[in-house]
């Protein structure tokens, strides 16, 4: 079959359907392709937190300012995919005491509002915590459903006009010269074959994007780097429960639902369609969550899961001549090909979070626009999701 539109979208992910419903939001016609169902690559198996920006507030302080912003912007438009659960970071009588105040210092010069607890106090409001608890500081973390975001997202751009093709692998990138012009694409469950011309193609494929751009004939050196969560049966605490040190492995008590989730690892992988979950790392989310809530050592695991990260790095010979070409942020990416590769008509856009896609689909359609000679100013933080 064959099929005209302005802009392609390939995945659906959190951050392929904010691009599409960005897009169309602007007025352009535009369709989806993803392979399986929406949300169900990272964005339906991540962690399941809506940073308030906490963890990055000391090291990485553009990306905590994405994450307090945005964490404030899908509350009003995406209320439905959000339990407002409230965050702790704790602070544990083996912690380094002295991360606490460049840990606040950190959340005031980004603008995350805290309150600083006595251990006591922190236990009056949350009895499960650890006795070993000395302090814990407020924050507006959260819990949100990718699910919810993502058909909440589609639901939206349908109302403006988007159409979306599931199970519908993009197999082929098309090109004339330097120019990418379509894709073409084959349904999973009848077979038929799309061939779709369009002005622009936009990967939103997270840790696949080095392999959709492959399609185009481009490299995008991408490092995916695999997490596993642990789900246990009940929820001994109502509020997500950081740890308050330099952020590693399994510091992170996400509720979830009648469930607490613990997570997670961080183990670079070659293959984003080829990994497993690994004993060590069941073991160790276990015992770092049961340093902060002594119960779970008695709780039941439900079940376990896994993700890949999609983190770009660019080869470092290359990374000053690609920064014209690069918008670059510390926490997402926009790679437009044209100027990094030479070839138009196509452009990336990877790394980053659930929290900031929406943000990510700003930047990426802003360029598009940009390209299109189309002057149309993003809307989609101001109209909320449709509900239902
Ligand atoms: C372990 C872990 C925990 C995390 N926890 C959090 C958290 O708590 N909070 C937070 O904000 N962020 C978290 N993140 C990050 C966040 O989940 C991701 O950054 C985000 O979900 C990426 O969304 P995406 O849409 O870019 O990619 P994805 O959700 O992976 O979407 C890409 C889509 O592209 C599709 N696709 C691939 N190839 C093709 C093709 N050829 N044709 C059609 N479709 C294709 C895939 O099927 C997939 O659905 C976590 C990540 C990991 C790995």
């Amino acid at each position: 079959m064959k099929l005209e539109t302005q802009v392609v979208v390939i995945g659906g992910g959190a951050t392929g359907t904010a691009v599409l419903r960005d897009l169309t939001m602007r007025g352009l016609k535009a369709m989806l392709f993803e392979r399986g169902n929406l949300s169900e690559g990272t964005s339906g198996n991540f962690h399941g937190l809506l940073h308030s920006g906490g963890r990055y507030a000391v090291k990485d302080k553009p990306a905590a300012v994405e994450c307090i912003e945005e964490n404030d912007i899908l509350r009003r438009i995406a209320p439905q995919a959000i339990e407002d659960t409230g965050g702790f970071f704790v602070t544990l009588d083996d912690d380094d005491e002295a991360f606490l105040p460049i840990f606040l210092k950190g959340c005031a010069e980004v603008g995350i509002p805290t309150e600083l607890l006595s251990g006591d106090e922190a236990r009056r409001l949350e009895p499960a915590l650890s006795p070993q608890v000395r302090h814990a500081v407020t924050v507006p973390d959260a819990s949100i459903d990718g699910w919810d975001l993502c058909t909440g997202a589609v639901a939206s751009a349908k109302e403006y006009g988007a159409r979306t093709f599931l199970y519908t692998p993009v197999v082929e990138i098309l090109r004339q010269g330097d120019r990418v012009v379509g894709i073409k694409a084959v349904d999973q469950s009848t077979g038929d074959e799309y061939i779709v011309h369009a002005d622009y193609v936009v990967s939103a494929t997270g840790p696949w994007a080095g392999k959709t751009a492959r399609l185009a004939g481009i490299e995008v050196p991408m490092v995916p780097n695999k997490g596993t969560m642990v789900v246990l049966d009940s929820r001994p605490v109502k509020r997500v429960i950081n740890r308050c040190r330099k952020p590693t492995d399994g510091d992170i008590i996400v509720p979830v639902g009648t469930t607490i989730v613990l997570g997670t690892t961080s183990v670079n992988i070659e293959d984003p369609d080829e990994f497993s979950i690994e004993e060590w790392e069941v073991d160790l989310m276990l015992d770092e969550g049961i340093k902060m809530v002594p119960m779970i050592e008695d709780m039941r695991l439900q079940r376990c899961f896994v993700a890949v990260r999609p983190l770009y790095e660019p080869p470092v010979e290359a990374e000053e001549e690609a920064e014209e070409g690069r918008e670059v942020s510390r926490a997402f990416y926009v790679l437009d090909h044209e100027q990094l590769d030479g070839v138009g008509g196509f452009v990336t856009i990877t790394g980053g979070k659930l929290t900031t896609s929406r943000l990510m689909a700003e930047k990426v359609v802003d360029l598009v626009c940009a390209r299109m000679g189309i002057d149309v100013p993003c809307r989609t933080h101001l109209e909320p999701l449709p509900t239902g």
